[in-house]
């Protein structure tokens, strides 16, 4: 396939807000694709080049970009610098210079999806002192033999920004639209002996019963196709959760049909999606969702780690899927020694703990090990972490997904040797109100976030929020907070201020502190509440400076604002900054010298933080 049809896809997928449009586009493109193909344009569509749970990195940066298009289009550094400011991102610059350039030079060789493709895989594999030079080079001949659209969207790959708007939902859905048969939205029933009969038959829809299909002649409603529709999903669904690989799952429906997906198991080494809890806010609704007795355990507040042991190999997983296998060498050390088993996988919570009180910290002080590429080992001392393992999903050669979690409790303690660093999460097994309740006050004195509450019964549902699994933490609390600045939108919200710096007032020196920015709970329609447009034409005539895309306001709108946590942060002024802030409400009834003050938020901030 050539690249550039490719492009075209991508700028029609931009160029459209509409799932269902997108969705089409995407169907049209997978069925004319051969199956060689298919794997590399799944990545591709994602703006990828290695599934995310990949260790490989280009390792290519915005001035590596600068040099390669500086080559590539004949022009200064600076040049690219200049033309750069003017468009805003490195695609749309490309885009421009390679236009120049091409008016006077001819067209290279066609590209082809598979040709960009390998080549930009190519510059993970560059290692050594003139690394960043080669591959500088490898990029500058792509782009040289690209069209400036193909350039565009070279340099936004290698880049890792696509942006094509292009979510998960809508690639599973395109996935089903082109490789299963379509039920929806057919008048004609099917009959077994037609095709799409047959078809369902030959894609083991075995979960509908026969009688609802209308038995022997499968005729079926509207209502029956929705169903086996939904069924489709689900069951794509679930591939895509268990091995997070488009293009596996895609190849797969292709040459296989729905039956293949059967095929699709857990992979030790592959991270899998994390199952996930709904919220209750009581302690009796808690019990209602997941059946008593239930399995108590403290919800820690630190990060999700999902560790997989095969062939002496330890990867380490966040909740998103990315390995930070190298970030925690202490982890990985641990769980050599505690952990018996030679293939495993393990879902935990990674908490940061004070070297001097030995106390819980809140997440923020570990999330920078996260991220931390250098000095390591130092940062690892500095701040040393607990790893609370709380399921098993694959022990010595067999998926526990399907036993249920008491079993799969049980075997955690065999297999985990507890010690100063791994632990088992605390748990408690009750079906007393009082003891849930006591247990509840214990997991916050002891600097927890809450509690969650688990079946007893309940197998794991990897990707899913379940009821099976809950979490009950104190409900979250709000701060008035006035507007002193805000940010233009990118994108399709270009047109409106979409990000508010917010303070709060200090009543000893009299100055407006800040604490933070919000953009969460803003409505981009006008009929479902406070809209960004409505935010944007009040704080408009309010506007005292702007420089580039930050607007300084004057303080006079003030923003009921909910969040999970106050936290200490040398980023604002007030040191201090909210953890998921999300607006509620325009407080009209309050302005600056009436809004929340640096006491009310030193009262929260202490409130919260009880000893462990
Ligand atoms: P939330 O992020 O508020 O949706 O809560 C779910 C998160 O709580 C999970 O993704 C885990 O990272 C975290 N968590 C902390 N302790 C536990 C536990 N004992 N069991 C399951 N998840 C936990």
């Amino acid at each position: 396939m050539d690249y550039s049809a490719l492009c075209k896809v991508y700028e029609q997928l931009e160029s459209t807000p509409k799932r269902l449009e997108k969705t089409a586009l995407l169907a049209d493109l997978f069925k004319t694709i051969s199956s060689g193909e298919l794997e590399q344009l799944m990545l591709l569509v994602q703006g990828l080049v290695y599934p995310a749970w990949d260790e490989r990195t280009l390792g290519f940066s915005s001035s590596s970009v600068i040099k390669a298009l500086s080559l590539a289009a004949g022009v200064s550094e600076d040049a690219v610098k200049e033309v750069w400011r003017e468009t805003g991102d490195l695609g749309s610059c490309a885009l421009r210079l390679m236009g120049k350039k091409k008016q006077s030079t001819l067209f290279g060789q066609k590209l082809t999806v598979r040709k960009v493709f390998e080549n930009i895989r190519k510059l993970s594999e560059i290692e050594g002192e003139q690394s960043v030079d080669l591959k500088v080079g490898k990029v500058a001949e792509l782009l040289s033999n690209a069209t400036p659209m193909e350039a565009c969207f070279i340099v936004r790959t290698v880049l890792d920004e696509l942006r094509i708007g292009l979510g998960e939902g809508t690639l599973r859905d395109a996935l089903v639209w082109s490789f299963l048969p379509r039920v929806l939205g057919i008048s004609v029933p099917y009959k077994k002996g037609d095709d799409i009969g047959d078809a369902l038959i030959i894609h083991g829809i075995d979960e509908i019963n026969e009688n609802r299909l209308g038995g022997v002649g499968l005729i079926f409603s509207e209502e029956v196709a929705r169903e086996v529709h939904n069924l489709f999903l689900n069951r794509v669904q679930h591939a895509l959760d268990v091995c997070n690989d488009f293009g596996r799952v895609a190849s797969v429906l292709k040459e296989k049909g729905l039956a293949g997906l059967r095929e699709i198991t857990l992979t030790v080494g592959t991270p899998l999606k994390v199952m996930l809890a709904l919220k209750q806010e009581t302690i009796a609704s808690a019990f209602e969702r997941v059946g008593k007795p239930a399995a108590l355990e403290y919800k820690l507040d630190g990060f999700r780690l999902q560790i997989h042991k095969i062939n002496r190999k330890i990867s380490l997983f966040t909740r998103r899927l990315e390995n930070v296998t190298a970030q925690f060498p202490d982890i990985v050390v641990a769980v050599e020694k505690h952990v018996k088993c030679e293939t495993f996988i393990l879902d935990c919570e990674v908490v940061g703990v004070d070297k001097v009180s030995g106390k819980f910290l809140p997440f923020q002080n570990i999330s920078q090990r996260i991220k931390r590429k250098y000095d390591i080992a130092q940062v690892a001392d500095d701040v040393p972490v607990e790893l609370h393992v709380f399921d098993i999903l694959f022990f010595d050669g067999h998926s526990c997904l399907d036993e249920p979690f008491s079993e799969r409790r049980a075997l955690l303690r065999k297999v985990v040797g507890e010690c100063e660093h791994v632990r088992l999460v605390t748990q408690l097994w009750t079906d007393d109100v009082n003891e849930a309740t006591e247990f509840y006050q214990q997991a916050l004195d002891a600097g927890n976030e809450g509690i969650m509450f688990k079946s007893l019964s309940a197998v794991y549902r990897p990707g899913s929020r379940v009821g099976a699994m809950v979490k009950m933490k104190p409900v979250m609390e709000t701060l008035d907070l006035v507007i002193v600045g805000a940010e233009w939108g990118e994108g399709k919200r270009g047109q409106w201020l979409s990000s508010f710096l917010l303070a709060c007032y200090d009543h000893n020196s009299g100055e407006l502190l800040e604490i933070g920015r919000v953009s969460t709970g803003l409505k981009e329609k006008k009929e479902e509440g406070l809209s960004f447009e409505e935010m944007t034409s009040i704080l408009k005539e309010l506007i005292l400076k702007q420089k580039g895309r930050e607007v300084v306001v004057k303080p006079h709108v003030v923003l009921e604002v909910a969040f999970e946590e106050v936290q200490k942060s040398s980023s604002y002024n007030s040191g201090f900054a909210l953890r998921f802030p999300r607006v509620v409400r325009l407080r009209e009834d309050r302005d600056a010298s009436s809004c929340s003050t640096l006491k009310d938020v030193k009262r929260m901030f202490e409130g919260q933080h009880t000893s462990k």
